[in-house]
């Protein structure tokens, strides 16, 4: 038998039940891990409460972990039994044992341990692909970049100034200001209330090519005046609740604005993809150019208090469940 956080039902964290499963066996094309640390993602908040839509109930969230292999299934050659591996993006992650479509692994370097490789990929990988895909940071470039002590803003952070960009973090307290700038960060604006004359003032009245937004609602009107005529609106994610309908006339009268709503499954689809990006997150990792801070850990089995501190912006940095 294994054991699982699931959920039977959209709701609270009091919904995250911890219960004994049947251990899965691979079918073709798939490997069994038994995880060592289970990473913990704004992505499972949505899920739980239903503003991603569960494919089945019921669901065992969370979508990034990593273990050992300990059976493969037909037709597996990219990992064998014994291999250290870690995944990103796929559902079924708050699980002591788990099966995952093979070619989702990466082989995890020997010198990143279990919890920074668990608590690195969805965040990390989503990083690389901001940066290098999404919107081609260059050196010199000033870039605004929400949430910036979180997981993703951590990272963000230091991988942008590691490219040579200028980098404005916006956060709540002066606490998350202090640590956004010892990882990176250049400026930091605390709240939203003043960001745009802020940044304003922090560029000359340029303003700034992109905008990391992974706020939402809350923020996303401010988030598209600090922007310059082209500039490249990253609409990432939804902390605050979704952003509602716009009327995208509001680009052109803003200044030619590109407005995106980027997902890492989507740049990571392609196996070829998966890799690259992968290579390039473990080569910051291993240059020290991005140090993963694993800020919070819990017992997999209490993953409802990670989930009301995460709710409640009382994290840091990345957090890791472990099972
Ligand atoms: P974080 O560690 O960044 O935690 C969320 C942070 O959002 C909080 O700490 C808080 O920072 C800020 N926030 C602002 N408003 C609210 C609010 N109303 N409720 C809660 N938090 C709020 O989480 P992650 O690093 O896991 O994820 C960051 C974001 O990136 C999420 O929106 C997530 O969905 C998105 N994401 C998107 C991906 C993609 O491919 N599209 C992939 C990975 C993550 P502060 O107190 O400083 O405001």
């Amino acid at each position: 038998m294994s054991k699982a956080i699931r959920i039977h039902a959209n709701g609270g964290p009091e919904v995250m039940k911890w219960e004994d499963i049947p251990t899965p066996d691979p079918g073709p094309n798939e490997a069994l891990i038994k995880q060592e640390a289970v990473g913990l993602n704004y992505i499972d908040v949505y899920f739980r409460t239903g503003l991603y839509k569960a494919p089945s109930m019921p669901l065992i969230i969370g979508q990034e972990g990593a273990g050992v292999v300990t059976a493969i299934g037909s037709g597996v050659t990219d990992v064998a039994v014994g291999d250290r591996v870690a995944y990103a993006g796929s559902l079924g992650g708050y699980a002591t044992h788990r099966v995952i479509p093979a070619d989702r692994l990466v082989k995890l370097p020997d010198a990143i341990a279990f919890n920074t490789g668990a608590a690195m990929m969805l965040q990390g990988m989503t990083a690389q692909y901001l940066l290098r895909r999404t919107y081609h940071v260059n050196p010199g470039d000033p870039i605004v970049v929400h949430a910036a002590a979180g997981g993703v803003g951590l990272i963000l952070c230091q991988w942008a100034k590691h490219l040579g960009a200028t980098v404005i973090g916006v956060v709540s307290s002066e606490e998350k200001a202090e640590l956004a700038r010892a990882h990176g960060a250049h400026h930091t604006v605390v709240g939203y209330s003043s960001l745009v004359a802020d940044v304003k003032k922090i560029t000359g009245g340029a303003m700034v090519p992109v905008v990391y937004d992974s706020i939402g609602k809350d923020t996303f009107m401010a988030s598209l005046d600090c922007l310059a005529p082209l500039g490249m609106m990253v609409c990432y994610g939804n902390a605050s609740g979704p952003v509602p309908p716009v009327d995208i006339g509001i680009l052109a009268a803003k200044g030619s604005l590109f407005l995106t709503r980027p997902s890492l499954a989507t740049y990571t689809a392609k196996v070829a993809d998966l890799r690259k990006v992968s290579a390039d997150l473990f080569d910051v990792v291993a240059s020290g150019a991005v140090k993963i801070q694993v800020n919070q850990t819990y017992p997999l089995k209490d993953a409802a208090a990670a989930h009301i501190a995460l709710e409640a912006r009382k994290t840091t940095g990345s957090t890791v469940l472990v099972p």
